[in-house]
């Protein structure tokens, strides 16, 4: 408790400064309001941090959904659960809407899941230092869900909320999407249609960094055939090369030929080469058989289709020139589509910049999308403008020991209600 009032104080002192001149009176208002109420939004992540909500612990998700849903019904919020078919294996979405006609119409993007499974060794909401506090999810991005519920709050307070058009969307299964997508992320696309611009509150960099953009994420697999025979006759016209040579030359063309492109990887995950492969992908083979079979699995990352797409036909011309007796044949499979970088998604920073400028926070850059995975946003991304990254700050997403900073967390708050404010006028 000592360390909230602490907080409060520093933030009652920083926006005494010259910048508040800046912001309207309605908008300093909404910073009192925040600051006045940031006990009860340390109270609140705390809470929901200390529940399990691992992807898996469909319970665990729900409850923190329970919670969050609770939250919004009190801020006048029609709230919604989004059961999934029981073959998918997740909790469900929860969704909370307000119907108006002024300004934006936005779309709120959340999720109640975390990485860190029931099974796992459970870390609770604590602080490391008088800055920094732990805990499951708190970075990975409870504490972005707190930074929404806490700027919507100190709007719904002022009685800023009213006839605004607002979608929020808290998935249950961000970390790990029930299969296949087109069922599990089936209401949250059509919803985000009806909206005109989406703000992701995943993790962020610093008060300066959010994403306009993120890769997107694929699989391939490559089947690779030879000829079965003596090891001794291999590179002979009738034996040819077999399946292992013929892998490797297909590898590293990959490799030479298209590794020096920005934003593209892919990184062949498995391998599996012989005389025998079976349904586990095990191998059996010996020094003394030139190999018949190989297969390998991969991921392809992308920023744009456009780059996905020649990637995979050149892929596809370097995996037909096979070496004698060989054959080989390439397989793509779409993930999570990509949030490319466009105009729309700009005029979103654009505005957020200006916030940030007027509460004194300094500018705020694109991050560079090569430094991100995919996340839910990408689903919706060719749609509507977005922006993501509106989080809490913090390190270590995905790692046992994540951290948010403490000390951030107001400013965050303050930058979002300001954003939202000003976009539903
Ligand atoms: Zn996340």
């Amino acid at each position: 408790m000592k360390k909230t009032i602490l907080i409060t104080l520093i933030f009652s002192l920083s926006i005494s400064g010259s910048f508040a001149q800046k912001l309207s009176v309605i908008e300093l208002e909404i910073i009192n309001k925040i600051n006045s109420q940031l006990p009860q939004s340390e109270a609140l992540l705390k809470k929901v941090v200390n529940i399990n909500s691992g992807t898996l612990n469909k319970e665990g998700v729900r409850e923190v959904g329970a919670i969050f849903r609770k939250e919004f019904d009190d801020l006048g919020f029609q709230t919604q659960w989004i059961s999934l078919p029981d073959s998918l294996n997740r909790a469900g979405h929860l969704v909370a809407e307000r119907k108006g006609k002024q300004g934006k119409k936005l779309f709120l993007i959340g999720h109640l899941d975390t990485v860190f499974e029931k099974a796992m060794a459970f870390a609770p909401y604590s602080y490391v230092n008088d800055s920094t506090v732990t805990g499951q999810g708190v970075n990975d991005m409870k504490g972005g869900d707190v930074v929404l519920l806490a700027a919507l709050k100190a709007l719904k307070d002022n009685g800023l909320l009213e006839n605004t058009n607002l979608t929020a969307y808290f998935t249950g299964d961000e970390e790990s999407a029930g299969k296949p997508t087109s069922i599990s992320r089936k209401d949250f696309i059509e919803r985000a249609k009806t909206c005109e611009i989406a703000l992701g509150f995943e993790t962020a960099i610093g008060l300066n960094t959010v994403a306009t953009a993120r890769r997107g994420s694929s699989g391939w697999k490559l089947n690779v055939k030879g000829i079965m025979g003596h090891s001794s006759t291999i590179f002979s016209q009738q034996a040819g090369y077999g399946a292992i040579y013929e892998a490797a030359r297909i590898l590293n063309d990959f490799r030479t030929q298209l590794s020096q492109e920005k934003y593209l990887t892919f990184n062949p995950g498995l391998i599996v080469g012989g005389s025998e492969i079976n349904d586990n992908k095990e191998a059996i083979g010996k020094d003394n058989i030139i190999s018949p079979r190989v297969t390998v699995t991969g991921d392809l990352r992308f920023l744009t289709e456009t780059q996905k797409e020649n990637a995979r036909s050149k892929m596809k011309e370097i995996v037909a020139q096979n070496l004698n007796k060989t054959k080989a044949e390439i397989t793509f499979q779409d993930g999570i589509p990509s949030m490319e970088p466009t105009p729309e998604n700009e005029k979103v920073l654009a505005a957020l910049n200006q916030v940030s400028l007027d509460l004194g926070f300094g500018e705020v850059k694109a991050g560079d999308p090569g430094s991100r995975g995919a996340g839910d946003i990408s689903y919706i991304a060719k749609y509507l403008a977005c922006l993501d990254g509106l989080g809490a700050s913090g390190r270590g997403a995905h790692a046992p020991n994540e951290t948010m900073q403490i000390k951030e967390f107001p400013k965050h708050i303050q930058r979002v209600a300001l954003l939202i404010y000003r976009l539903t006028r």
